[in-house]
């Protein structure tokens, strides 16, 4: 299986990097990378309007170039379990049938930003999405959060432990995610502010998806104050977006 060779669409680029901080400061090699990985996710994966919302190219791609980022390194297949994206126009209520496997322990009529499924889909809210995408630098993204989900899923159990390159890694992972996860939880019990967002504190699979939201969107902060987790997910998702962030100018690196 290789990737899609198709001419990427002109506009996309422009467009994504006015969306997207993170990609316009990939080297152009990535980005190509990335673009084709697009291709292939919206060849694979629907992505459906639904709640009246009516599915512009802004929102294809502000989700796509989102997801496709988490695993621009990786080999391929990935996202083996997604079947379906679905897009609302704002925070939704999950239909009582729905059962999230996603770790979300909610009561049916709470609205939601997001939500994974272990069958396959991915609901978002286009708000929720757009705030995420317009502040990319709090920490907080709704995206990135349901595709760790996924990516955590692919082996079939929602454990904050996702397919790795090697069988070595996995004891190492485990052990570092426990660590991490009861400092956190530690952390949080004791109302002291941290990095990760609290609700890392529900289980490890939370844990593992804020973690990827911090990695990406603060990972100069991220790096500093827990260098041993930064590390373990630069192994993971190959990219260093440490690297990749403006210089600050006076606020220092946070
Ligand atoms: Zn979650």
């Amino acid at each position: 299986m290789s990737l899609p060779t198709d001419p990427i669409p002109p506009a996309w680029g422009a467009l994504i990097s006015r969306q997207l901080p993170l990609v316009a400061r990939l080297s152009t090699q990535d980005q190509d990378r990335l673009y084709h990985r697009m291709q292939l996710f919206f060849r694979e994966v629907p992505i459906e309007g639904c709640g009246g919302l009516r599915l512009t190219e802004e929102i294809r791609l502000t989700i796509g170039a989102q997801a496709c980022l988490l695993l621009l390194r990786m080999p391929y297949p990935r996202y083996t379990r997604v079947r379906r994206v679905l897009v609302y126009p704002s925070s939704f209520v999950p239909k009582p049938q729905a059962l999230p496997a996603s770790g979300e322990i909610v009561s049916p009529d709470e609205p939601l930003e997001g939500q994974a499924w272990q069958s396959g889909t991915v609901i978002l809210g286009w708000d929720a999405v757009k705030r995420a995408t317009r502040v990319a630098t709090d920490g907080e993204n709704v995206v990135l959060h349901e595709f760790a989900h996924m990516l955590d899923v692919e082996d079939g159990s929602l454990d904050g432990i996702p397919v790795l390159d090697s069988g070595s890694a996995y004891r190492a992972w485990a052990a570092l995610l426990s660590l991490k996860f009861a400092e956190h939880t530690a952390r949080v019990a004791k109302g002291e502010a941290t990095i990760l967002d609290p609700y890392g504190a529900e289980d490890r699979a939370e844990f593992f998806a804020v973690a990827t939201e911090a990695y990406f969107e603060t990972p100069v902060a991220l790096r500093k104050d827990q260098p041993d987790l930064y590390a373990l997910l630069l192994d993971f998702y190959k990219i260093d977006p440490a690297t990749l962030v403006q210089p600050t100018r006076g606020h220092g690196a946070v």
